[in-house]
């Protein structure tokens, strides 16, 4: 890490767990790097929690491409974005000693909700309705009505996501090494009225995904964005598109996505 030396540390304010932190801190000053206390003057962006706290320093950060995330998790289950166990610290000089560690590249979807406004998502772009009832919502690829679907909602994920809701969709897991998003249904009520392909599918990065909300009475649904969800009330059409973003995370010896997903869920 011989190029990046100013590490902003992303946390909860928990004083349980704050000795922890500050020995994290005490180990990195040590390896010769500086802790800064804006986030805009990192080059590292340490996460310590599990993947739900890495995809908030991702977010309340931007999106930096032009820095690294690095994932510490501390808690016993294995955690999909995070490399290092907050008593490895064996792994974390390691790895802070290496002029030149290697980087994994995660994908990251872009959503415009009406052409104006626009976020990027790391796991994925939820839409559910928020009562009890099912909404609808034309499914566009391209310019291809591929379907109408009726029922509690949709899920699209990256690659990175596919191991989050998309999995408890039923969705497939995908490799990160390839770019593209995943649609995945919530309970879609078929009939002869309405009918959608009933499994999940995946798009390559060269295609657009158009949701049209249609306004039949219940068109406020849940936006949400990763773990965060949306006060915009009243969009009718979000747009999904593969981002030029990448997301950068520290790539370790025998951690490759698949060790992650076999740790977590075999
Ligand atoms: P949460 O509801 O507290 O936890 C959701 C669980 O999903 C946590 O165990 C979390 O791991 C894990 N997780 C998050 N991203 C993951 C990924 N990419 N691969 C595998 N597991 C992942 O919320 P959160 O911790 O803030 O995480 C937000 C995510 O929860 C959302 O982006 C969405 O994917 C997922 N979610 C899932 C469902 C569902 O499966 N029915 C419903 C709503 C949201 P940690 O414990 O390490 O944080």
């Amino acid at each position: 890490m011989e190029t990046r030396r100013n590490i902003f540390f992303s946390y909860k304010k928990d004083p349980a767990k704050l000795p922890d932190i500050e020995q994290l801190m005490t180990i990195a000053k040590e390896q010769g790097f500086e802790i800064v206390t804006n986030q805009d003057a990192a080059n590292i962006i340490v996460a310590v929690g599990g993947d739900g706290a890495f995809l908030q320093a991702v977010r309340k950060s931007g999106f930096r491409d032009d820095c690294l995330y690095v994932g510490v998790t501390d808690e016993e289950e294995a955690s999909l974005y995070c490399d290092f166990h907050i008593y490895d610290t064996e792994s974390m000089i390691a790895a802070m000693q290496t002029a030149n560690v290697e980087v994994r590249r995660y994908p990251v979807i872009d959503v415009h909700l009406d052409g104006h406004t626009h976020f990027h998502c790391l796991n994925e772009l939820s839409v559910r309705s928020s009562i009890i009832k099912t909404f609808v919502i034309d499914v566009i690829i391209d310019d291809l009505h591929f379907e109408t679907f009726r029922g509690d909602g949709i899920v699209v994920s990256t690659p990175t996501g596919s191991t989050a809701y998309n999995r408890s969709l039923n969705g497939a897991v995908v490799d990160p090494l390839i770019p593209c998003i995943q649609v995945s249904e919530m309970a879609s009520l078929n009939n002869n009225q309405f009918r959608t392909l009933g499994s999940s599918f995946i798009l390559s990065d060269s295609r657009k995904l158009t949701l049209h909300i249609v306004q039949d009475g219940n068109e406020y649904p849940v936006i949400g964005l990763d773990n965060e969800a949306l006060s915009v009330q009243n969009t009718k059409n979000i747009e999904v598109e593969m981002s030029g973003k990448i997301i950068k995370t520290v790539k370790l010896k025998n951690n490759s996505f698949w060790h992650k997903v076999q740790r977590t869920f075999l």
